[in-house]
Order: C-alpha cells, then structure tokens, then sequence
C-alpha cells in the first residue's frame, strides 16, 4: 500500500470516527434508551402520608411533568399495585452506605426491567440517609423523578445540574435538562 493512500484511509477513519462521536453524542444525549410505555401516569405512595405531606412531596417530580405536555401526572384512583409512578420516601435505610435514593424500573406485571426496556411503572425511592438533610431529600426525590422519566446522569463540573449526582441543595432543573427531556419526550 503506498503511503498516501494509508493516509487517506487514516485521516477518513478519523473523519467517520468522528462522525461517529457527534453523532452518538447527540443521539444519546444525557437520557436512557428506554422509557415510560406511555407517559401518562397515576402516582401513589408507600406507606402513609397526609394528603397535604403527599402534595407537598409532589411538587417535586411535577418539576419535570410540568415541562412536557406528554407526561401527565395524576392520581391513582385503584391500589398502589396499579400506579404508575411510585413513590418511596424516607421508608427505608439505605441498602448500601450513603445512597440517596433509587429507581426501579417494571412490567405492568410487577417483572423487573432495565433502563433500557419500556417501562409500565417505576417506583422512586429516596431512602432514608442520615447524610442528606430536608433539602437533599427533595433534590434527591426530583433526581430520582428524573430517572423514571429517562433522565440519565450528567456531570458538568460547576453546573448546578439535578441529575449530577450525590448531595444537592437545590431541586430546579436546569434549562440543559428542560431541553433533554422535551428531547426524550416532546415538548
Ligand atoms: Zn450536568
Ligand atoms: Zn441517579
């Protein structure tokens, strides 16, 4: 093979690999490749709340409802059993040392999924942590909101981003998140 033509191959590798970069940047995104079967949902919560405690509480994941008219947030009128976003607060220790909380991701059935399947239900879990104060709770229950509705990690230094993780003390979403989710699900 003669030298300019390695180079030509060379350089087009690097052309398509970087295509290949962009393109899957933004393909992917900071969101999972699954997602709710539908986004309109019915919540409940685990063990017993007030209805006011329960309102106050829902302010947290409607952060994220209010932000696409695709995902509709709206009482479950049956049992715990048949709604769709599941809430889990202060219930439990955490399961390891120091995690704040937890999504689960499920069938209509009950089987468990993965991020990448289509979801029927999720339950969010903020688990009891004696690191994290009221605050990190909320930033925490909103992070966890964030996951069911296919919100994956992001990490940029400085920016005060939900879906970072660890201890927050704030619980907006970011415009950068704003514009993921109506990415992932239509504005
Ligand atoms: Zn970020
Ligand atoms: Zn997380």
């Amino acid at each position: 093979m003669s030298k300019i033509i390695k180079r030509t191959l060379i350089v087009s590798s690097t052309i398509v690999l970087l295509l290949f970069f962009l393109v899957g940047n933004n393909a992917f995104a900071n969101t999972f490749s699954g997602k709710y079967t539908t986004g309109n949902l019915t919540w409940k919560f685990a063990g017993s709340y007030s209805s006011e405690t329960q309102k106050k509480l829902l302010k947290y994941p409607k952060k994220w409802t209010a932000l696409s008219s695709k995902l509709n947030l709206t009482e479950e009128g049956n049992s715990y059993k048949y709604s769709r976003f599941r809430v889990r607060y202060k219930l439990t220790k955490p399961p390891t040392s120091g995690l704040l909380g937890r999504t689960f991701f499920f069938t209509k059935e009950g089987s468990s999924l993965t991020y990448t399947d289509r979801w029927w239900k999720a339950t969010v879990s903020v688990y009891n942590n004696s690191d994290a104060n009221t605050t990190n709770k909320h930033a925490t229950l909103v992070h966890e909101a964030g996951h069911a509705f296919s919100m994956a990690h992001c990490n940029h230094p400085g920016k005060k981003h939900i879906m970072h993780q660890g201890l927050k003390n704030y619980t907006s979403v970011s415009t950068y998140e704003k514009n993921e989710l109506i990415g992932k699900w239509g504005s």
